[in-house]
């Protein structure tokens, strides 16, 4: 007697019956190892036990549901985390049980995932526009940390599908179009073929059910009739095959009907056209054998020109790999025909859900995100041609977004930088929305305005006549947009503010040099402004007061110290404690850090921009000695500022990350990667890092120069 009847045996009558649990657990048994299989049973007791009472659309017991849900996935071979966590998907959001109770039976793993589905599932899509779709899919993508939340939701969805039965036509077709809108493109994306299939064909059963049936009875129809043909071909090829001493597994490939319908779409093909066609697969144990058998057949039936691919070489976006060739068969009927190795097919059939997939020997203590990365890594491999880069940036964004997706207040989905807040999200809606923002709200309640947005929700903007950007918003607005918008604003606000604060500035470094602005008195004052061709004091402290102009030297001058520009020497230099914000900023060109010799540039409107004392861009500069002020490092400055590092590595596999780790493990965040050259056998790269100062960085290169695969580290300085 099999462990799993005594398992069954075991649970109470009731929940013993239910439709396909003794299916599920027949599944599970064949690659789990008993205890896994009833950690899996005693998730099911506990969902029976929580769903009792309700029941589906059909009458069916409610639990029926995530146990067909969690079959789909076993049949996949996933891990028992991801099928525990299937069979508890609707428990949190449906019955009284909580995410702590899943926590503490089935572990921390299992209840993330359950909450992710549960996240996933509060989102609605409402539109219909194509880009809308296509935003929507990266939301979903970006709220998930572990692929298996959506392996979880895409096995949920399909089999909602296969269940609409007696729904109302018009909801049937809404979810129809949704799933090929959103649920089946993602399973394509991630390569999880078995799934995409399903949801395609359902899809179009319930949004197109008359073509659907036309096509699904011609299909049915010419199958009979090419039913000997096609055992006689594969016949063929097997004989063929085993003459050469080739082994391998020659079978017919079943036509899926959306692909059909869509080739009949796309390329105006009659039925016939499509339909005729016979499908072949062969599994063979290596890549070079797929090559062998390619030529065999080549030999058997003259290939169709150009309709011959190379997915071995040249895989496909989501890893996809197999050479497809169409051959003139028999009476000139095209036999379409797939090679690839075993490992090439069951990548096809499971994509990225393949690095979930149970393996009794394997000890993983992977994290959700490595898995997902090492899946990129292998695709990655596998791209050798020239467009990898290309090719890794789409999927990698998909995975690990840089950005987020909201909706406004009508459903639209607008993307935002990681970590953008309310006030991003106004200037993103309109320039105008933005400068007239006074309150936010977040899924219909009020929040503090520095709110940092997460994916899904649902943001909108009070605003208010008359009202402005407040300058404080530039200390938390994450887009350029917003923060341009801020600043622009501020620069041609002609505010009281500006006068008062630069009045006090400028009257208090008059104090600091012995003076005020009453001793310098109003004759000096207008003297000082005819010369600097300003209208009136005003207009002076408000330039001080926006940080166009500088207090002390705007000080000095009225005192009448050095505006020859002899005695700079004398001047004490303006001490940087990297806190003024706004009107100090930082040379993009040689990323200037504590401890460098520094120069300030006055720029208008922007205040000061401190240069390294070596950097290229200086020259330019020197024709306005005058617009040059003496400037030094406050001692103990305690911010992270900006740098940049070039380093030549070999080209080995793993590279990049070993340098980014060194780095990390030096308390560095890296801002920014790029790859300026790449050679043979050797890269060039640019980091830009986040560090504290000199010493700071002189230990970082210190310890990258150290590396076995680094040739050269150089501080970048153009
Ligand atoms: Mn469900």
């Amino acid at each position: 007697m099999d462990y799993a009847a005594t398992l069954l045996s075991k649970l109470p009558g009731a929940s013993r019956r239910v439709k396909g649990v003794r299916a599920l657990v027949d599944t599970l048994e064949g690659y789990l190892p008993d205890d896994q299989v009833q950690k899996i049973l005693s998730a099911y007791e506990f969902g029976a036990a929580a769903h009792q009472g309700q029941t589906r659309r059909s009458g069916e017991p409610y639990i029926t549901h995530p146990v067909a849900v969690a079959h789909e996935l076993a049949e996949m071979h996933l891990d028992s985390e991801a099928i525990c966590a299937a069979i508890l998907h609707d428990v949190v959001e449906d019955t009284p049980a909580t995410l702590e109770e899943i926590k503490e039976k089935f572990g921390e793993e299992v209840a993330l995932i359950v909450d992710g589905v549960s996240k996933l599932d509060q989102i609605q899509f409402r539109s219909r526009a194509e880009a809308q779709a296509e935003s929507f899919r990266k939301m979903m993508l970006a709220m998930i940390e572990d692929i298996r939340v959506i392996l979880v939701k895409l096995s949920d969805r399909l089999h909602n599908m296969q269940t609409l039965g007696a729904m109302p036509a018009k909801k049937k077709k809404r979810i129809a179009r949704e799933t090929l809108d959103i649920y089946a493109p993602i399973a394509n994306r991630l390569g999880i073929n078995r799934l995409k299939i399903q949801l395609e064909d359902l899809g179009f059963k319930h949004l197109h059910p008359f073509r659907y049936r036309v096509l699904d009875g011609a299909l049915k129809k010419s199958k009979g009739s090419q039913k000997q043909i096609v055992r006689r071909i594969s016949d063929q090829f097997s004989k063929a095959m085993a003459e050469d001493g080739i082994e391998g597994e020659v079978s017919g490939r079943e036509k899926h009907l959306y692909s059909i319908y869509k080739k009949m779409a796309e390329k105006k093909r009659v039925l016939s056209d499509v339909v005729d066609v016979y499908g072949f697969r062969i599994i063979v144990d290596d890549v070079s054998t797929c090559y062998q058998t390619l030529g065999l057949v080549h030999q058997l039936y003259k290939p169709m020109p150009g309709r011959f691919k190379d997915y071995i070489a040249i895989p496909r976006i989501n890893g996809y790999q197999s050479l497809h060739t169409t051959l003139f068969g028999p009476k000139g009927l095209p036999l379409e025909v797939q090679i690839r190795t075993s490992h090439m097919d069951r990548v096809a059939e499971s994509g990225v859900a393949s690095h979930w997939i149970y393996k009794a020997d394997e000890k993983s203590d992977a994290t959700p995100q490595r898995r997902a990365r090492e899946w990129l890594a292998n695709l990655a491999e596998l791209q050798q041609s020239g467009t990898s880069e290309e090719f890794l940036e789409s999927v990698k964004v998909d995975l690990f977004p840089d950005k987020i997706y909201v909706f406004t207040p009508k459903g639209d989905i607008m993307p935002l930088p990681k970590g953008a807040t309310t006030v991003d999200f106004a200037y993103a809606v309109h320039t105008d929305v933005g400068n007239r923002t006074v309150a936010a709200k977040i899924n219909r309640g009020l929040v503090p305005l520095r709110t940092p947005l997460q994916n899904g929700q649902t943001v909108e903007i009070v605003t208010a006549r008359g009202a402005k950007p407040n300058p404080n918003w530039l200390t938390f607005v994450r887009s350029a947009k917003a923060r341009t918008a801020i600043r622009h604003h501020m620069k041609n606000l002609r505010s009281v503010e500006s006068v008062d604060l630069g009045r006090r500035l400028l009257d208090k470094t008059l104090k600091d040099l012995g003076s005020s602005l009453r001793k310098v008195g109003k004759v000096r004052m207008s003297e000082a402004l005819a010369e600097l061709s300003l209208e009136s004091a005003d207009d002076l402290f408000e330039q001080i007061g926006l940080g166009e102009r500088l207090a002390p030297l705007t000080a000095r001058f009225l005192l009448g110290a050095d505006e020859d520009g002899e005695n700079v020497e004398d001047v004490a230099s303006l001490v940087i404690a990297g806190t003024e914000g706004m009107v100090v900023s930082y040379a993009k060109c040689c990323y200037p850090i504590p401890g460098d010799d520094v120069m300030g540039y006055l720029t208008a409107g922007r205040g000061v921009v401190i240069h390294r004392n070596g950097c290229g861009n200086l020259s330019n500069f020197r024709k306005q000695p005058e617009k040059w002020i003496a400037v030094s490092w406050e001692k103990d400055i305690d911010r992270d500022f900006n740098c940049q590092i070039q380093c030549e590595t070999r080209n080995r596999t793993g590279v990049l990350a070993e340098v980014a780790a060194t780095i990390a493990d030096c308390g560095s965040n890296i801002e920014q990667v790029e790859v300026i050259s790449r050679h043979e056998d050797c890269s060039t790269l640019t980091f830009l890092l986040q560090i504290k100062d000199r010493t700071h960085l002189a230990q970082i290169m210190r310890n990258v120069r150290k590396m076995p695969n680094v040739i050269r580290v150089s501080r970048e300085c153009a």
